[in-house]
């Protein structure tokens, strides 16, 4: 009897252990289901959608250049499973484990009425594999990621099958243009196409491209105006490189790679916080928060959309959000520096902007997007302190974003160094770019009135 391979965020072939079980075992049906009830409010959001439709294109090649194919479905992932289990005579389903709780649950759900066969692969280590001295998760980052380290590297990477056999029937599959993930009207992705390669092939050829920069990576990356990190994000996101194998090839590198393998450990610290805390998406994972008057949005409506539309006359949030809006990527230090000016500057509540992102990200996560949102608030597990307040001019003249600011905002491209990190206090803002809406020292006091309030 065949069996079928449930794709979801591990779309590659090599070092996939889902697949090699299931080769090992018969013939494979291999699927991908188009699944939006399952995560309900957490669907993925457009710019996700958008490197879904390519991701499964070049899966698809791939799998024909094994002699097998993608059969797509659409709806509720237990339901299908078990129609297409019932059409093939399929006798179990093989599949690698996720950690987003919707996907738990699907899982659960698969597992009642068919043989599912779950594997571990998606993270350097499933959680639970590294424990404190009294035997609990970790919540906090330092002494997790040093537990992990200990665990490091990890097991060797597994080469894709040579060839893939399939049912003597194939199944009937959805076609891919009738999902419609991409956008039609307005074209939105134009600039998307430009910066990324979606899928294992373009995965592969961004870490062999990483390779030679690894050994800058601790200084390059907190410059945005150089291309300083691996922008590895979406592939890991979408599973077209393990983090295995990512692992052995930067180590491979010659370089000291113990920085960047750091911010690797960041993605499994954010997993094992969602399995802990399910709700970490939607709820502070520090109740305390609750009680934080942050600004409605019947009146802060026009702050917020001055904040996604890249208009708060703070150049380097501005390039930031447009560089988003643009690419579907944001780098990490203006990720910071944009989420803190949302929730502290403009006092608007993380989750709206953790909703943007969600939907405007091509590497939207549900862990490392919810975690960091929460880090950058102060409102999570492990998390920055919110009366830490950033100082986004400063951070921008400190990290050296001229360039970045004159590539994301036009408007500013004449601007000397010295002035376009804040035109405004230096005369230089020109006509079409828009004044602060807000003032630092204002937003800031603003701000930490409302923490003290919340502290009672
Ligand atoms: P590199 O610096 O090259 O890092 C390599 C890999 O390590 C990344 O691809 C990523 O998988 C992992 N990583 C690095 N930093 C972090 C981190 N802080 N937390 C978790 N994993 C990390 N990352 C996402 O993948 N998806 C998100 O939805 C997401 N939302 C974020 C929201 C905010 C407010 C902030 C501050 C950060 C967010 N990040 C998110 C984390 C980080 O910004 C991105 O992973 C990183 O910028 C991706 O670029 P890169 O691949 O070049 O990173």
């Amino acid at each position: 009897a065949p069996l079928i391979l449930w794709l979801r965020q591990d779309l590659r072939l090599s070092d996939q252990p889902a697949l090699a079980a299931a080769v090992s075992e018969g013939p494979v049906i291999p699927v991908y289901i188009l699944d939006d009830e399952a995560p309900r409010q957490w669907a993925m959001g457009g710019a996700a959608r958008w490197w879904l439709h390519h991701s499964l294109a070049r899966l698809d090649e791939s799998l024909r250049a094994k002699g097998s194919r993608l059969i797509l479905r659409r709806g509720r992932s237990a339901e299908i499973l078990a129609a297409l289990a019932e059409e093939t005579g399929a006798s179990r389903v093989h599949a690698l484990r996720h950690y987003e709780p919707w996907w738990r649950n699907a899982e659960k759900a698969v597992g009642k009425t068919l043989d599912l066969c779950l594997h571990d692969g998606g993270l350097l280590l499933p959680p639970g594999a590294v424990r404190t001295g009294a035997g609990g998760m970790y919540r906090i980052y330092t002494p997790f990621s040093r537990a992990v380290m200990e665990h490091m590297p990890p097991a060797a990477p597994h080469p894709a099958p040579h060839r893939i056999d399939g049912p003597a029937h194939w199944p009937t599959s959805d076609s891919l243009e009738d999902w419609a993930l991409l956008p039609t009207k307005p074209d939105w992705a134009q600039g998307f196409a430009a910066d990324w390669t979606p899928g294992e092939q373009g995965a592969r050829a961004n870490v062999a491209d990483f390779l030679d920069e690894v050994g800058d990576y601790p200084t390059a990356r907190n410059l945005p105006s150089i291309e300083g990190t691996s922008r590895l994000s979406p592939h890991l996101h979408f599973g077209e490189v393990s983090p295995a194998y990512l692992w052995h090839r930067i180590e491979s590198s010659g370089h000291d790679a113990t920085i960047f393998l750091k911010e690797l450990i960041w993605r499994d610290y954010a997993h094992v916080q969602i399995c802990e805390l399910p709700v970490y998406g939607s709820e502070n994972a520090r109740r305390d928060f609750d009680a934080l008057a942050w600004r409605d949005l019947r009146e802060a409506g026009g702050d917020f959309t001055a904040w996604k539309t890249g208009r708060t006359g703070y150049p380097i949030v501005d390039a930031g959000m447009r560089q988003l809006w643009t690419t579907g990527w944001m780098h990490n230090r203006v990720r910071m520096i944009a989420a803190s000016f949302l929730i502290k500057h403009l006092l608007i509540d993380w989750r709206h902007g953790a909703r943007w992102f969600w939907d405007t990200l091509v590497d939207a996560d549900y862990a490392n997007n919810s975690v960091n949102w929460q880090w950058v608030a102060g409102s999570g597990v492990d998390a920055n302190l919110f009366t830490r307040i950033m100082a986004p001019l400063t951070q921008s003249d400190k990290f050296d974003a001229a360039d970045y600011i004159r590539t994301w905002v036009p408007e500013l491209a004449g601007l000397p160094d010295g002035a376009i990190h804040d035109p405004d206090a230096h005369g230089a803002r020109p006509a079409a770019y828009p004044a602060k809406i807000i003032d630092h020292r204002e937003g800031r006091e603003r701000a930490l009135a409302a923490y003290r309030h919340s502290k009672g």
